[in-house]
């Protein structure tokens, strides 16, 4: 279910920038996993808020967002990604006037100063029709950042190691008092790291990481569709300086088929059968997805007739059961005709005849009638 990004910040849709701030910070504080040690709950709801708040805050996705609603930031994006929730966090909360106000909220440490996580990413997956039925193995390749094998991550050069921030003392921010409340700010020396790199790894300038491009296989379930998001937990983005990795978000898009379209677990499909088989009934084979399925036509059925062949569409996700299959089955009309068939034909239409002409006369009234209704 799509939400509002606007109830979720709980604010009007002509909300000004300051009263998106201010919103975003009242339940950034209230959702911080560091306020809300464990609970999963309220670290989804953080990161949920960020991302809205990214989007609200910065005037051109507004916009987008305004127009096109959430779908405008969904897959599309290539190998993009959002921010780090905890970084708009980081930038909301030290560029307000008020500096970084962390001390009062959370205590004499702040929050958890460390090194930082790694983005995640999103890569948009295009599957075919059976692929996505079946499921299927992939191998994907995204550029990323990975932890620097040099330096494994430390940043600092092999031999050496981060020293405590002289500035700062460790802690990452600066104090100052200021009357009745006190104020802290990210240190500017370390950028809030609390340590200090006096000889950086010279492969990764000192922040641990280096870009590359990596081959990841992914794994597709049968039953994913167009919309489907596949979370690679791990295989985002290299933290800073050792921090945890990011997560890759696969968006799978399934394209058409010629044969079938779907909707849903749902499959559609239509399929020819001849004049005969209609009026006496008969058993056929019809391309199903995962196999021939069998088709039991009653003696006079209507061509256009939709045959419903239950759990024979596409299997869902969870594995236990499967959409169904609907087969609309229309009359093939023989362009060529061998000489008995034709005369078998011939003899089958005289005997109909004297009805025909009966019908065309009955027509005929009735456009008659039709004529006089509308004068
Ligand atoms: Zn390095
Ligand atoms: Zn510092």
């Amino acid at each position: 279910m799509a939400k509002d990004y606007y109830e979720l910040l709980g604010v009007s849709r002509d909300a000004t920038q300051d009263e998106l701030r201010t919103a975003y910070r009242k339940l950034a504080v209230k959702y911080h996993p560091d306020k809300n040690p464990g609970n999963k709950e309220a670290e989804d709801k953080f990161k949920e808020i960020s991302h809205v708040y990214e989007i609200l805050s910065d005037p051109a996705k507004r916009e987008q967002y305004d127009h096109y609603g959430e779908s405008a930031f969904q897959g599309g994006a290539g190998a993009g990604g959002f921010h780090d929730p905890f970084d708009i966090f980081r930038e909301v909360f030290s560029s307000g006037g008020f500096g970084d106000i962390f001390g009062g909220i959370f205590g004499e440490d702040g929050p958890s100063r460390g090194p930082a996580r790694g983005r995640d990413l999103a890569y948009e997956l295009t599957l075919d029709f059976f692929e996505a039925a079946k499921g299927t193995e992939k191998t994907i390749k995204v550029r990323r950042f990975e932890t620097c094998d040099n330096c494994h991550g430390s940043g600092a050069k092999p031999g050496t190691k981060a020293v405590k921030c002289g500035q700062c003392g460790g802690s990452g921010h600066i104090r100052q008092s200021g009357g009745f409340f006190s104020i802290s700010r990210t240190c500017k020396v370390c950028s809030g790291q609390g340590k200090e790199i006096e000889h950086p790894c010279i492969v990764c300038d000192g922040t641990g990481r280096k870009e590359a491009a990596k081959k990841i296989d992914v794994k597709i379930p049968a039953g994913v569709d167009t919309g489907t998001r596949i979370r690679l937990s791990g295989e985002g983005e290299a933290g800073y300086q050792g921090g945890p990795t990011g997560d890759l978000y696969v968006d799978i898009h399934v394209s058409d088929h010629s044969v079938f379209s779907r909707r849903g677990y749902d499959v559609y499909s239509e399929v020819l059968g001849s004049y005969h088989q209609l009026v006496f009934g008969a058993e056929i084979d019809v391309q199903g997805v995962y196999g021939p399925v069998k088709l039991n036509i009653p003696a006079g059925t209507e061509s256009g007739h939709v045959f419903r062949v239950k759990n024979c569409g596409i299997k869902k996700l969870d594995g236990r059961s499967s959409g169904d299959h609907f087969i609309k089955i229309e009359t093939e009309i023989p362009k060529h005709l061998t000489g008995e068939q034709k005369k078998l034909l011939e003899g089958y239409a005289a005997t109909f005849k004297s009805d025909g002409e009966k019908k065309v006369k009955d027509a005929r009234k009735f456009v008659d009638k039709l004529k006089e209704a509308f004068k």
